[in-house]
């Protein structure tokens, strides 16, 4: 049986909303492919290399947990950039994603620095951005999710695709998330792989090329899947 290795980064602090719920999706779809998922919480980052990491994925926490997860993960920023350049794939969700950037700004005007592993940056209002997001992605046909977060994101990297009902990066632009390479930041929680399909299995087959694995496409029934996502489309224009 193939293999995949997901380092689940600060999997103690980071874990809203059923973040949690994104490895076991990976790992679900993986096997329907016949590739065993394993799986490495890493709540220490001292000395951690990414040579064994095919997936990497951290979940969104408060602003307390997301600047301690910070200050730990500042000691493997090189790396974490250095990867993300060499394309490997990786799935960061609301705090997770906002502190890849070089500052997150709180409510009361305090500056946390970012791993500032891309250049882009955060502010936070107290008006939180709040509710079931449905979003338009030329990748990913349509993305659903739930958002709660103070921040505002500005950037002008390429983004997950246009909101179409709630909120997204910030209240201005009507866009979600980042694209970078085969990195994906993302304010959906949820979580957002059981109910998009599509980017569950975009992140496998991407480090499926990387790793020289087949990911066969194989007839996978999706019924499950697209009724989880219909609820909130449907939730979304009845309203
Ligand atoms: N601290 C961030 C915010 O409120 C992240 C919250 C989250 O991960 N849901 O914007």
């Amino acid at each position: 049986m193939n293999e995949l290795t997901v380092y689940h980064f600060m999997p103690d602090k980071l874990n809203l909303y059923s973040d949690i719920g994104n490895i076991i999706a990976l790992r679900q779809r993986a096997k329907l492919r016949n590739i065993d998922l394993k799986v490495r919480n890493i709540n220490e980052t001292e000395g951690v290399t990414l040579d064994q990491c095919d997936i990497f994925f951290i979940g969104g926490g408060s602003d307390r947990e997301q600047a301690l997860a910070t200050k730990e993960l500042s000691k493997i920023k090189d790396k974490l950039k250095e990867a993300i350049e060499a394309g490997m794939p990786g799935l960061t969700i609301c705090g997770g994603y906002q502190f890849l950037g070089s500052k997150y700004i709180t409510p009361d005007g305090t500056e946390l620095e970012g791993l500032n592993v891309l250049d882009f940056y955060t502010e936070s209002q107290k008006d939180r951005l709040t509710g079931d997001i449905v979003i338009e992605s030329d990748t990913f046909g349509t993305i659903v999710g739930f958002e709660n977060h103070g921040g505002r994101t500005y950037h002008s990297f390429g983004t997950l695709g246009n909101v179409t009902y709630g909120y997204g990066n910030n209240d201005d632009d009507a866009k979600e998330g980042i694209h970078y390479k085969n990195l994906l930041g993302t304010y959906l929680h949820g979580p957002i792989l059981p109910k998009n399909h599509e980017i569950t299995d975009y992140l496998l087959e991407k480090a499926c090329e990387r790793k020289g694995i087949l990911f066969e496409p194989r007839n996978v029934d999706n019924t499950e899947e697209e009724a989880a996502k219909q609820v909130i489309i449907n939730r979304s224009t009845h309203k």
